[in-house]
Formats: C-alpha cells, structure tokens, sequence
C-alpha cells in the first residue's frame, strides 16, 4: 500500500468500534478526506488525534476512498481554544463551515491558511470572537467565489442601499427586487465587506470598526454566507447558545 504524508486539521469525528474513530480532516494535499485512527491504545489517547487540531499525519489509502491514520504528530493543538466553552463553540462552527465548503480530491491551500489563521487568533485572543468570525465568514465567501459585488447597483449603477445574499449583488433604492433577501448597507458598511474580501489572509483583522458596525457586519456576514451556501449551520445555534449565557 502507498504511504502518504500530509498535514490537517481535524474538523469532525465519529465512533468506530472500540478504540478507533472515523476522523473528517482538512487537508493541505488531499482536501477533505476521511480516515480511520485510533483514538486510544490501551489506556493513552492519542492527543494528535482530537477536534480542531492541526497535526502531521502519515496515511494509507484503503478501500472505498478511506484512508488509515498509521503516525501522527501535533504541529498546533489550539490548546487555549479547546479548553474554553466558547472558544471550542466558535472553533466547532468554523470546522463545520470547513467541510461543508471542502472537497475531497480538492486540496485548496487558500481556505485552509485562512481557516488556520481564524483558529490561531481565537487561540490566542488576538481579536474578539464576534470579529474573528464575520472576518471567517466573509473571507470564506470570497474564497469559494462568491464575494459580493458592491461596486454598484447592478441594475443602473447608482450607490447601493441593498446588498441581494442571495444574488451577491448590490441594489438602489429604486431599483431592488427580491425583498426576503435585502440587507440594507451605508458606505460604511461597503467599504469593510470590500476590505475584508478584497485583503490578504495576512491583513485581514488590520481594520478598526465601532461596536456598533461590527455587530451589523456580523448580522450581514453570517447571513451571506449561510445564504450562499444554501446552508443551516447546527453549530451556529449552540454557539448562540453559549454567547447568550
Ligand atoms: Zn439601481
């Protein structure tokens, strides 16, 4: 059987048998993949092998696309993040964005820098939660192809006062169409949503924004990207959950 090396992170996991679990990872070479790894021999877990951390891993390719965890190594076990009830809610809905926008056979080195990145920052407490988040939104969106076009109202060109989520597209107020979707927008608000989608991974926190924006920007971003990926996030309720309390 071929040996196979690559690096990941860990973004779902599931029993299998007594000591083995089926884990989903997020891959630099492969994409999304799944594979099979103990969890625990004897008695010692296998600390490389838990949610959300980024690891080393050594693989066999196996039967019906499944592959087997042979050696694995922590490069970055997001400790911090684990060990805290809203990081780990955070860090879970990230992951579960992760696979739903990841392909298998599809490694996409874009998404998995900014994915490690978000992880790092919540890790570290570089930023506030709320603003790691709608950065991940956003930035997702823009890295799957469907940042917003903004420039102007897509039907006459004048300033918009709408963004579409579902058309990714910005209306005047004579001209929108499709109210279930409209999200007003101010300059203001244009201006981060460019900024965020339009920046490097590298200088994507580096923008100041009142508590006020930033709560709209929120609003915004969890709804685009929900929006454009046709998609309920089971996480995002618990992770509200949390944020309430
Ligand atoms: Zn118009």
């Amino acid at each position: 059987m071929e040996q196979l090396r690559t690096e990941g992170i860990i973004t779902k996991q599931v029993k299998y048998g007594d000591n083995s679990r089926i884990y989903t990872i997020i891959t630099k070479d492969f994409g999304k993949i799944s594979a099979i790894g103990r969890y625990k021999t004897g008695k010692k877990l296998n600390t490389d092998l838990q949610l959300l951390t980024y690891s080393n891993f050594e693989l066999f390719l196996g039967t019906k696309s499944m592959y087997r965890i042979n050696e694995t190594s922590t490069i970055q076990p997001f400790k911090n993040l684990r060990e805290s009830l809203e990081g780990f809610a955070y860090g879970s809905y990230f992951a579960e964005i992760a696979n739903r926008v990841s392909v298998e056979n599809s490694p996409d080195e874009e998404f998995l820098r900014l994915f490690l990145n978000c992880l790092y920052a919540l890790d570290k407490g570089i930023e506030a939660p709320k603003k790691i988040k709608t950065v991940f939104e956003l930035k997702t969106a823009s890295v799957c192809g469907y940042t917003p076009d903004l420039s102007g109202c897509s039907l006459c060109g004048k300033e918009i006062v709408f963004l579409d989520t579902l058309l990714g597209k910005g209306f005047c107020e004579s001209c929108k169409k499709n109210p279930p979707n409209l999200l007003r927008v101010n300059e203001t608000v244009v201006n981060a949503i460019e900024y965020i989608c339009s920046v490097d991974i590298k200088k994507m926190f580096s923008f100041n924004a009142t508590d006020e924006l930033m709560t709209y920007l929120g609003i915004i971003s969890e709804e685009y990207l929900k929006t454009q990926l046709d998609c309920e996030f089971k996480t995002l309720d618990y992770l509200k959950k949390i944020e309430e309390m």
